[in-house]
């Protein structure tokens, strides 16, 4: 178990949550500790974030191509099996959550809220930098 933490995009910094942090781009404690409660980045007072798996997609996907080379042999059951692999994978990975705007990222999060959902285009639209 790591302590909570986040990894803060604007100081460059990483910030340790279990104490008063010391940020140069928000001072308001307050923010801070109620940052579990994801209603607002406490950087940068946005209110979208999205959840991030650790996930090497390239290793995800290696193993379901040796999948499929096994398929004449198995009789597609190879497919089954590395498809329970990538599930098993994929949830050993712990969750990072990532603010749409300052892209400060969260770590170490027990229990992530149910409103917070993978990237979303539109929403990161709106935080685009217009080029
Ligand atoms: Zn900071
Ligand atoms: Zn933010």
């Amino acid at each position: 178990m790591i302590n909570p933490y986040f990894f803060c995009e604007l100081c460059k910094e990483r910030h340790e949550l279990n104490d008063s942090v010391n940020c140069a781009y928000s001072k308001n404690q307050v923010d801070w500790t109620n940052f579990m409660s994801f209603e607002k980045c406490p950087a940068c007072q946005s209110s979208h974030f999205y959840i991030q798996k650790d996930f090497n997609k390239i290793l995800g996907c290696g193993i379901i191509i040796l999948g499929i080379i096994f398929v004449p042999i198995t009789y597609g059951l190879s497919l089954a099996i590395v498809a329970l692999i990538d599930w098993l994978i994929y949830y050993q990975v712990p969750d990072s959550i990532v603010c749409y705007k300052c892209k400060g990222e969260f770590f170490g999060i027990e229990s992530i809220p149910n409103k917070i959902l993978i990237f979303d285009h539109h929403i990161a639209e709106i935080y685009e930098e217009p080029s």
